[in-house]
Parts: C-alpha cells; sequence; structure tokens
C-alpha cells in the first residue's frame, strides 16, 4: 500500500500513522505485478518493469503521481482507463503543466462490462461505479485468488447490488472508506467503512480493506474508527501495509 488518502495529499505530522498519499497499491503475483490508481503514492516507485498501472478514473488524486514517476521516461508503461484516457492524459502531463510528458506510454481504453488479460495468467473484469465523473471498479483474478478493487465508489441507486455480484467471493475488497458513517455526504460518490463492511458480508469477501480516508480525518480520528471497524471485521489501510493472499 503507497497512497491510503483521498482528494488531496495530507503531509501533516498528525497523519502520518496512517500515510498522506492519495491512492495507490501494487499488486504482486506470480509473473506479473499490477499498479492500482495513480495518486501521489506512485512517487519514488522504481524497477524496470513493464508496469500495467490502472486507473479507476481520472481525479487528479489518483493520477498526480503520474507526475513524478520516472519509469515513464525510460521503461515500458502500460495505462488502463476509462475512455478518453489517452488524449486527456497526454494533454495534461507534459508541457506546459509539466517539463516532462508520458515518454512511451502505452494507453489502453477500457469500459465497464469489458475485461482484459495481464501478464502471469491474471484476468481483469471492469464495473462502472456511481461517483462524479464516473469512475472504474476492478476485479482482478487468477482463477484461484480475487481482489476487488472499489475507490471512488457511492452505494446509490442499485449500485450495492452491482458491486455485491461483482465482488462475490472476493479474497479482498480494497473499499472507498472516505466518510465516517455519521459524516456520508449523499451526493459525492463516496461510501463509509460500515457500508464496506456490511457489503462485505453480503458478498462473502475474505477481508474488506477501508482506505482512500478523507483528508480531515487525523490519526486520532482514524484510529477511533479503526477500532470501531475491527469489532466489526474491517481492516484500516496504512502506508507501507502489505497483504498475503
Ligand atoms: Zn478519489
Ligand atoms: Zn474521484
Amino acid at each position: 500500500m503507497r497512497g491510503v488518502r483521498g482528494s488531496v495529499p495530507t503531509p501533516a505530522a498528525d497523519h502520518l500513522a496512517y500515510g498522506g498519499n492519495t491512492a495507490c497499491f501494487t499488486v504482486d503475483w506470480d509473473g506479473g505485478q499490477a499498479v492500482l490508481d495513480a495518486g501521489t503514492g506512485l512517487t519514488g516507485l522504481t524497477g524496470a518493469g513493464p508496469w500495467h498501472i490502472l486507473l479507476s478514473h481520472l481525479h487528479m488524486d489518483h493520477i498526480a503521481g503520474l507526475f513524478g514517476f520516472a519509469p515513464l521516461q525510460d521503461s515500458t508503461v502500460h495505462l488502463y482507463g476509462p475512455a478518453g484516457s489517452r488524449s486527456l492524459l497526454e494533454g495534461l502531463v507534459g508541457p506546459p503543466f509539466w517539463p516532462v510528458g508520458l515518454g512511451q506510454a502505452v494507453l489502453h481504453e477500457t469500459a465497464p462490462g469489458r475485461s482484459f488479460p495481464l501478464p502471469g495468467g491474471v484476468e481483469v473484469s471492469v464495473l462502472a461505479g456511481c461517483h462524479p465523473n464516473g469512475s472504474l471498479l476492478y476485479r482482478l483474478t487468477d482463477g484461484e485468488t480475487c481482489l476487488v478493487y472499489a475507490l471512488d465508489c457511492e452505494l446509490a441507486g442499485d449500485m450495492a447490488a452491482r458491486l455485491t455480484a461483482f465482488a462475490q467471493g472476493a479474497d479482498l475488497l480494497i473499499w472507498d472508506a472516505a466518510f465516517a458513517p455519521r459524516d456520508l455526504r449523499p451526493g459525492w460518490g463516496h461510501s463509509t467503512w460500515a457500508e464496506g463492511i456490511a457489503l462485505g458480508r453480503a458478498a462473502e469477501v475474505g477481508q474488506v480493506l477501508m482506505t482512500h480516508y478523507g483528508p480531515d480525518y487525523d490519526d486520532r480520528s482514524l484510529q477511533a474508527q479503526e477500532r470501531l471497524a475491527h469489532e466489526a471485521g474491517g481492516l484500516f489501510a496504512r502506508e507501507g501495509m502489505t497483504i498475503e493472499l
């Protein structure tokens, strides 16, 4: 886990026990690796690649790390994102907004209902999230182990039913816990840890990992939320944490 914050980075000292970088996760398996979202947590990640970066959507907290991602300049980087990603990212990452562009990055535009393979026998399927400007939720599986990435998604309309079906039986569900339950703002496109626990139970998910914490929640506030969630079986992500599936 490289970035567990939502909306904006929070480098303040009282936010660092959980972490101040925005959304970024690496997933490793035999024969491959993927990066989920390119928030500021992507900065500093190095290696020869080839890289496969899945973008949930193009809000800044999910792409800001591309500006500081050195492998773009000398490695093969595959970027997967919603329709329009190619021209939008090429316009944003580069002059006059930034001195260097996307290098040799290969952009793959995907859409809800589609699926695509990653090296090492992993298949990715895509579901539409409920979020301003849209979001893509991803399910990664090698046929045995399954991870569902569901950030920036509000359980409005039929979203809970669709996501319950999509996440059915997953080993790990990475969840949008942007709001504490008492602070939930309908229409903002986010969820709470309590909703994650309920949906995880309905979908018979092995473990629900909370992340994308709102920038206003300091460590003390997140600790209090984590205690409550922990009693109900939820886990709170911290920058640097790893989970073995
Ligand atoms: Zn976000
Ligand atoms: Zn968003």
